[in-house]
């Protein structure tokens, strides 16, 4: 099992499948996952969710950058959403990740980036941007840039990770901010995070109730796993905490049934829509998380289409699936 979600792991940070997709756009099953290439699209899909009392954050999605022109033209696709969003009065926000404005290159510009970006959204009536999580690497450039926004915005948070040890201290950090919690989808070091499923769930848990007891600000538990969910719903009763101090949050495209079960029954309820044409790293993340993901592949597969981006990222694969063999 650990080898399959390393494998696509791996496939997410190869640099050259993630372009070559880009050309083909979302394929391989990715279209259900993915809510098209344009804001038209997401406009559409935030709208059907809106109508059944669903809001929506959205994710321009944009991986490997790596030069001022791509973080910049990323940073104003960010703000037409952000403008498209506010024109349209619906009920959604932004996720962003830092990486996309330019962070592993230059600070100083993914900062700038990001700055117009919660500015911009607080004139939106306040519109909430959420800065996603990326590898650990990443994690004190996101909490710095957070520090220096924090004295001027309150639009602005972020995501707490369950698999870290140091995930703790970062919700005692930020009782004031809006977090959305998560399991984590990354391949850390069991030197800085917890490998196994039932520890992780554990540690989870243990985060979503500290949190929900101690802090007056909004809280998203982002999980598709239903344990957890009723877990949540059962503590937030047995403490009182009103449902009005916290959402579920799950993923475009999956347990969308489980999602507006839970809309009807009175729960906020947010669903990340990401779109755009920069989709690979994302969908080879979920069919890490869960390789079951594979049949919406494997599905894909006979059409046309697919067999010319199944041809274009098998050659990489094999040869890092090998890599990875060797490791193992
Ligand atoms: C809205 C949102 C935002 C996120 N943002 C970030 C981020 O910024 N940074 C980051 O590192 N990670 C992020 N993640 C990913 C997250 O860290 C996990 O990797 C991912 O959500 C998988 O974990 P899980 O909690 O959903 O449950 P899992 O541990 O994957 O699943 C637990 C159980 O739930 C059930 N289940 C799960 N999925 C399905 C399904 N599709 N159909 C049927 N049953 C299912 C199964 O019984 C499964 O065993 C985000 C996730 C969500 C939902």
């Amino acid at each position: 099992m650990a080898l399959v979600k390393n494998f696509f792991i791996a496939l997410s940070n190869n640099a050259f499948l993630n372009s070559a997709a880009k050309t083909i756009g979302p394929s391989l099953g990715a279209n259900r996952v993915v809510a098209g290439n344009t804001i038209d699209d997401v406009i559409k899909t935030i709208k059907r969710l809106n109508e059944k009392n669903i809001s929506v954050t959205v994710d321009n999605l944009g991986e490997f950058v790596n030069n001022e022109r791509d973080a910049i033209e990323a940073k104003n696709n960010i703000l037409k959403v952000m403008e498209a969003i506010h024109e349209h009065q619906l009920d959604a926000h932004m996720s962003v990740k830092l990486s996309q404005l330019g962070s592993e290159f230059d600070r100083g510009l993914s900062y700038r980036n990001i700055h117009q970006i919660v500015s911009k959204a607080e004139a939106y009536d306040h519109m909430h941007i959420n800065i996603d999580t990326e590898k650990y690497d990443s994690l004190f450039d996101i909490t710095q840039t957070l520090d220096r926004l924090k004295p001027e915005f309150n639009n602005v948070g972020t995501v707490i990770q369950a698999y870290l040890f140091k995930a703790d201290v970062l919700i005692d950090k930020y009782p004031d901010l809006r977090l959305r919690l998560v399991k984590g989808a990354y391949k850390e070091s069991p030197y800085i995070a917890y490998q196994t499923k039932e520890e992780i769930d554990e540690n989870y848990i243990r985060l979503i109730e500290k949190r929900l007891l101690t802090t007056k600000n909004f809280t998203s538990i982002a999980t598709h796993d239903h344990n957890i969910i009723n877990h949540v719903k059962d503590f937030a009763e047995k403490h009182d905490i009103d449902k009005s101090k916290f959402e579920f949050q799950m993923l475009y495209g999956f347990r969308s049934e489980l999602a507006e079960a839970i809309a009807k029954e009175g729960y906020n309820f947010t669903i990340y829509v990401p779109y755009g044409d920069d989709w690979f790293g994302y969908f080879m993340r979920r069919l890490a998380e869960r390789p079951q993901n594979i049949t919406l592949a494997l599905k894909e597969f006979v059409k046309p289409k697919a067999l010319i981006s199944l041809a274009s990222v098998t050659l990489g694969a094999v040869a890092l699936f090998k890599i990875l063999r060797r490791k193992h």
